[in-house]
């Protein structure tokens, strides 16, 4: 679509990958097989969706910019394994929308707008059944983050709430110079391939994650201060004691627990009696 007037709206994330080299390397991680099927985020003017549509049995593209969305049409009326949905990733239910174009199992290829990646990767992680491989590109500062094992400042809440489902690999580090409008930092692809089943035995995924965001609240005060906080619906001394009988000395920070770490201090918690304050009506 060169030469089609439409200004990048920054609103939009819009960087337009130009870079053919990463575009058919991204591809070729996704690697669709002729009977597979692809969900893509966020085509764009459609640079990835050429090498994608080259490939899969069915593409399945949604894209929120309704001046791009005609141009998408345009260029692939003639592919009938290909369809554009305009639409926004973060309202459409992607387990139904994607019912209506084949069954799972899906593969996802994006190179995300950066303004809204933690959400989609969050939509994404609620429907992570449906895939066998999700190859994104990110701002390298939240890649780094999903990738990154304990002990350093990368590490976090997507760190491990992510590697508690998915295999993540770091494939490729792309600069700014790949795309248009230049971006201001640089951007990783990774692929997540789920697990069968959850790395370790959380025993209640929701008060998992809570106890995973009460830990990392606040990064330079130590576990105890984190959790103290009566968030987690355990009385103090009961902390105390859970992160006793787990071995877990209440001094460290979040940020040294490895997942199985985090797994037995949720079940200790519970066993505590750790419970969630009930939803809003
Ligand atoms: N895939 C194209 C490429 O690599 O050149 C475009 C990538 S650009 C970084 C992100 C794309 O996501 C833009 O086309 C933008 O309009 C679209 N987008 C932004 N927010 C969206 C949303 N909420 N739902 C669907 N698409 C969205």
């Amino acid at each position: 679509m060169r030469g089609d007037g439409i200004r990048a709206r920054k609103a939009l994330g819009q960087n337009f990958l130009t870079d053919r080299s990463v575009l058919s390397r991204i591809a070729a991680l996704v690697s669709a097989g002729t009977g597979e099927r692809v969900l893509e985020i966020g085509p764009g003017k459609g640079a990835l969706t050429s090498y994608l549509a080259e490939q899969a049995g069915r593409l399945v593209a949604v894209e929120l910019d309704d001046r791009l969305v005609p141009l998408l049409r345009g260029s692939f009326a003639d592919n009938p394994r290909v369809t554009i949905i305009e639409g926004d990733i973060l309202d459409l239910d992607i387990r139904e929308t994607l019912a209506r174009y084949g069954t799972p199992p899906w593969k996802v290829a994006a190179n995300l707008p950066y303004n809204i990646s933690t959400p989609v990767l969050f939509r994404l992680l609620d429907v992570r059944d449906l895939f066998t491989r999700l190859v994104l590109m990110l701002q390298k500062e939240v890649g780094d983050r999903l990738a990154a094992g304990p002990g350093g400042k990368e590490y976090g809440v997507l760190s491990v709430l992510f590697q508690l489902h998915f295999d993540v690999t770091r494939e490729l580090l792309v600069r700014p110079g790949s795309f248009h409008p230049v971006p201001k930092v640089d951007s990783v692809v990774l692929s997540f391939v789920p697990l069968a089943q959850p790395r370790v035995d959380v025993g209640d995924e929701d008060y998992f994650r809570r106890v995973v965001k009460a830990s990392f609240a606040m990064r330079r005060k130590t576990l105890w201060n984190c959790l103290k906080g009566g968030a987690l619906g355990v009385p103090t001394d009961g902390i105390r004691d859970a992160l006793a009988r787990c071995g877990i000395d209440e001094g460290r920070r979040g940020e040294t627990l490895s997942l199985q770490e985090f797994a037995l201090l949720t079940k200790g918690l519970l066993a505590a009696g750790g419970t969630l304050p009930p939803r809003a009506p």
